[in-house]
Order: C-alpha cells, then structure tokens, then sequence
C-alpha cells in the first residue's frame, strides 16, 4: 500500500507467529473463538464507556452492539466485524505486534514443551491464533478517537499500517480479513462457520449474525404485485372497515391459481445465539454440560472445572453468581504473587459487563476462582473509580469468599467420608469416585493458595487451617489434616508439633525431632517453602498451641525427667564454659545440655525469637 508504515513485530511475538503459521496442529478451528471472544471483549468496553458518557455510542449503526460474519467464497477472504471500541492507530501497534508480553514467552515455553494451541486465549496472545487459517490477514479499525487505520501483515517478522481509504467508513469498531491458507478452506463453507460459531458463541452476550445465502422461491411477477400491494395499503387507510372483507376474498382466490415462481439466491443474516445470561436461569434447568460450557468461556480454560456453585444472594445486596474452581491453577498463579496484577470475577451490573479485573470482589490468595457476578444493587453510570468505593462490593466479597470455602470445604469433607467408608469397608451411599478424588486434585493444584490465605485472610484463617494437608511423622505417604492429628494426640500433648525444611527425608532424619519421635509425639513435616512464613501467622488451631520443633524453647520433660536434667546440667557445667569460651567469636549465643537428642551429639539450635535455619535458608533465595 502506498505510504504504509512499517513495523517489525516484537521477537518473541515473530517467534509466535512462526510457529503457528506453520503449524500442523489439526484444531485450527479455535481461531474463530478467539477473534469472537475479542470481539466482545470490545463491545463490552465501548457500552462500559457508554455507561457514562452517552456519546460514545454514538447513533444508528453505531449503537448496534453485534457481531457479524460474512465469507467471499470467490476469492476465500472470510470477514468478522464489531461495532465494539475500536483501535486507534497507536493502539494497533502496540496490541497486535510490538509490546513485550509475558505471556507470549510463558506460551512459547508451554508449546515446546509439548503444550496444546488451544491453550493460547490463556496466555493473552490469541489474536495471532488467526494465522492458524490465513497466511495474510488485515485488520482495519475504526475508534472515536482516531481516523480509520488498516493494519496488515503476512506473519513475515513486520506488520503495516496505514490510513484507510479503501473500505467501508466502519464507524466504529473493527473488521478482520481472513485470506485463508489453501490447506484452510474447509472454512469457506457456511456450514463450518455455522458450526463453529454456535460452538463458541453460546455464551457470548450479543447477537452474532453469520451471512448465509438462501435459496427462495420469487413469484416472476414479484416487482408487479409489490406495487399493487402499495397502491392497495394506501387506499385501505382511506376506507379500512369496508376492505377488510374483500381482502379476504381476494387472498383465497389467489391460492387457488400457482403462480410461476424463479429461483433466487437472498443473502440474509442469520442470528446464531440467544444471548440470554445463563445466571438467570434457574440453577434447575441448566444441565451440568451447560455449566462446563459456560465455564470454558468464562475462563478460556479447555479443560473441565472441578467443581462450581451457582447462586443467587438475597437482602441488603442483591447479585447473582456463578462461581468456578478450575481443574488446574493458572499457569502463573503463584510467579510473583504478590507484584502482578490481580485477576478477578467477571463483574455485571444489570447484566452489563463492567470489569474483569476488580481485586474488590474477590481476595487475591481465592483469585484462581473463575466466574461472574452479576449485581442489581450496585449503580451503572458510576466510573470504575466510583464502583471501587461502593460499599455494597464488601458485602458481595464476603458472600463470595464464604460460597468459595464451602465449595472447597464439601470437596474436603467428601474425602474424609469416603476415607472413612473405606477404612469401615462401606460402600453404601459412598460418594462418586469422582468426588472422593476432587479434594487430593484440588489441594495438589491450590494447597499453596489455601497457605497463602492463612498470612493474608485473618478472619478466615482457623477455617483454612481446617483445609491443610501435610505428610507427619504418622502418615508419611498420604497426607493428613490437623483435624486426624488431633485425634491421634497423646494423652495429656499440650502441643501440636512440627518441623519444617526442605525435603521429607531432611526433616524425618532430622536430630530435632529424634526425642518427640521417640516419645511418641506425632510431628507435622512441612516441606513447603511457604510453610514457615504460614506458622508465623498460625499460633494455634482449635486452642491448641503449634510448636516448633527447631526452637529452643521446646518443652518436653515431665518432673522426673527434669531433676535428672538438672543434675546433667551441673555434672557438665565445666564442659559447657569450657565450649562457650572455645565458640566465643562465633554467633552462637549459647551452650546449653539439652535432653531433646538421643542418638546425636550435639546440635545447633535457633533462639527462641530468631528465624529458623529453614527460614533462613528461604530468605537467603527469596524462592517466592
Ligand atoms: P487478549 O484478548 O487476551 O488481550 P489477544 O491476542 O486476543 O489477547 O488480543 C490482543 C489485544 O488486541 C486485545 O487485548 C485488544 O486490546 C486488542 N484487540 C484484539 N481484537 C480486538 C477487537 N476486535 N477490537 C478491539 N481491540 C481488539
Ligand atoms: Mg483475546
């Protein structure tokens, strides 16, 4: 194009777009979900901004918020179109090619190690999924406050752009043109779009339309009879009472004579869904398929959600949810916890998409959750900064931080029934295979989420501490809650006890556990980096005190044992000067007889009020 300007895609993004465009990977159909998902994505952000500031939207046309689909089947350019918000011509340079994403580097390391394309709407690159079906592909776009650009490229390392003067005034929003691949003209049919679309489009929430020719039969004199038609509508409204019967007549007399028809092909839009918001349905009618449908789009996640909760909330605060716990944790959940950018619910009001990233809605260690809100109490034609302060949001997030915990709370007490049946031989009324296998899935995926609910959720913390699970010196295999501790205490332990370090084995073998071992106390292995930080903020559980195995402090001796202490004690009191002398330019602050070891020697031992050598060792790495 004359006086386009060219850019050169980000390496990564080239990379990127190398390796779908060469790709053999037989689902290319996923490209259609993506570009459609974007297409909401931008309607939803122009009726956002049109919520205040009515002009936005502008008039006619432009106010219709739709999506549709066309197909050239001569020259195989097939068209998606949205009167969403548009790009401006910055805006297409730096979101179709150039800025640096973290997700394209997270992705192209899940794709060489033989990750699934159709993970891509996940890793915040699903645009480029479009060079699956085209080699040459066109984006023009029109936003309210640019001319209209057209962005181009053939996946050749650059990209143009340029001022449109070739296409159609769009108005507003954004037109991608397919030039699909020759091994890619399975979709220049109308039946696979048709399929692919209601495929992916169910729960989209406005109307997608896909262009189908129709084949209809024309009445040879159709042009005549029409203008009769109008000279007849025009004269009835003159006389009206007295024509009615006589038009009756007339129509019967003309079914009773065909009339030679002709054969025309019509082009007409074809609405494929019925956008009607799943969360209003009764929970009732809709089937779990539906529920595992809707959640794929909600979360862009292929794979199945563990388990979901769809409810309605009643009083002060009226809202609707579905809420979801996915199969697997985000690839990124845990990489810089506590720096990157919350995700979060999708939030409604009155049905209109709002925000999917408002961290009011929903505590960061519970943000794996996926779903929608959908409020009648919050305000509509308020900015984002003005819902950010509503105090109706508290209320909403504390209903949804308790819904999650009873999600994971039935998963975790179906695993101990069917424990228990087990143990009793029982099969009657024993849970689903399926539900006995959910709590060991999900703790395996989010136990570290759960942990880091402990430091940050202070109210819910004795509920999340019910929820743990660890390996102890009793259940070294399988892994046991403090609730089965509890039960297995000796008689007359007044504390819970447990070590932390690196590995299992460290930890088991470790000279500070030899003496609770030996009595018989039962002690909690925690082999988590995180652990440590978690039973800083965990002083006790259901009134019992934790007691860390390493600390100096650790009490274990009865009356007799402490007499025999003391005369160790004196008995050894030249020794222990002797080795306080012999240590004294050391950053030891002590030399103590200690009766916690039975087989080892001596060990080194942290202050009461010092951090545990595992806890230096972690902040020595700064592993998380
Ligand atoms: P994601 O949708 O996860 O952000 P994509 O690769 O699908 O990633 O899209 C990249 C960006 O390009 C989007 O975030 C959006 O800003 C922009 N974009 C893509 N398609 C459209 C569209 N139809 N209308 C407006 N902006 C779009
Ligand atoms: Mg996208």
């Amino acid at each position: 194009r004359e006086g386009a300007e060219q850019f050169a895609f980000q390496a990564e993004v080239s990379r990127l777009m190398d390796i779908i465009i060469n790709s053999l990977y037989s689902n290319k159909d996923i490209f259609l979900r993506e570009l459609i998902s974007n297409a909401s994505d931008a309607l939803d952000k122009i009726r956002f901004l049109s919520l205040t500031d009515k002009s936005q939207l502008g008039e006619g046309d432009n106010t219709k918020l739709e999506i549709k689909i066309w197909l050239d089947p001569e020259s195989k350019v097939l068209y998606i179109r949205d009167r969403g918000i548009g790009m401006t011509k910055e805006e297409l340079i730096k979101n179709l090619g150039t800025i640096a994403k973290s997700g394209t580097s997270a992705f192209l390391e899940q794709m060489q190690k033989g990750g699934d394309m159709n993970l891509i709407g996940q890793f915040g690159v699903g645009f480029y999924s479009v060079y699956l079906v085209a080699d040459y592909v066109e984006v023009v776009s029109k936003h309210n406050d640019d001319k209209q650009y057209i962005w181009g490229s053939t996946a050749d390392g650059s990209f143009t752009i340029s001022e449109d003067t070739e296409n159609e005034d769009l108005g507003r929003g954004t037109l991608i043109k397919m030039h699909l691949k020759a091994e890619a003209q399975e979709y220049a049919t109308e039946a696979k779009l048709r399929e692919l679309v209601q495929r992916y489009s169910e729960f989209i929430n406005f109307p997608i339309y896909l262009q189908t020719e129709k084949e209809v039969d024309v009445p040879v004199e159709a042009e005549e009879a029409k203008e009769e038609e109008k000279e007849e509508e025009a004269a009835e409204e003159e006389e009206e009472d007295e024509e009615e019967g006589a038009e009756d007549a007339e129509e019967e007399t003309k079914e009773e004579e065909p009339k030679a028809t002709r054969k025309e092909k019509r082009k007409e839009w074809d609405l494929l869904n019925d956008n009607k918001a799943i969360w209003l349905r009764k929970p009732a009618d809709v089937t779990d398929e539906e529920y595992q449908k809707f959640y794929k789009a909600v979360s862009k996640d292929f794979g199945e959600a563990l388990t979901y909760t769809h409810f309605r909330a009643e009083g002060d605060v009226e809202f609707r949810s579905i809420l979801y716990i996915p199969g697997t944790a985000p690839f990124d959940f845990y990489d810089k916890y506590y720096e990157k950018a919350q995700q979060g619910l999708k939030l409604y009001v009155r049905r209109v998409f709002i925000s999917d990233d408002m961290k009011e809605l929903i505590p960061k260690y519970l943000s794996f959750v996926k779903g929608i809100v959908d409020s009648d109490t919050l305000p509509l034609n308020v900015s984002r900064e003005m819902l950010q302060q509503e105090a109706a949001l508290k209320t909403i997030k504390k209903k949804i931080i308790r819904k999650v915990l009873d999600m994971i709370r039935k998963m975790a007490e179906a695993e101990v029934k069917c424990k228990a049946m087990e143990e009793a031989g029982e099969t009657e009324n024993k849970p689903s295979e399926k539900e006995c296998g959910q709590y060991g899935k999900f703790f395996e995926q989010f136990g570290r989420a759960l942990k880091l609910g402990i430091i940050e959720d202070t109210a819910n913390r004795n509920r999340l501490a019910k929820l743990l699970r660890f390996n102890t010196s009793k259940s070294e295999d399988k892994l046991t809650s403090l609730d089965e501790y509890i039960k297995r205490m000796k008689d007359g332990q007044k504390s819970i006890y447990y070590l932390a370090g690196s590995s299992k084995e460290e930890v088991a073998n470790s000279p500070f556990v030899e003496q609770l071992l030996r009595k018989g106390y039962e002690v909690i292995y925690f082999t988590e980096v995180l652990d440590e930080y978690v039973m800083a903020h965990l002083q006790d559980y259901e009134d019992i005190k934790f007691e860390n195995a390493s600390k100096e402090d650790l009490k274990l001796a009865d009356e007799k044992e402490k007499k025999k202490d003391k005369e160790l004690k004196d008995q050894f009191k030249d020794l222990t000067k002797w080795w306080k002398k012999v240590l004294e330019d050391s950053r030891l602050t002590g030399v103590k007889v200690s009766s916690r070891l039975t087989t080892t020697p001596c060990v080194v031992v942290t202050g009461k009020y010092g951090n545990t050598a595992n806890m230096e060792r972690i902040m020595r790495t700064q592993a998380f």
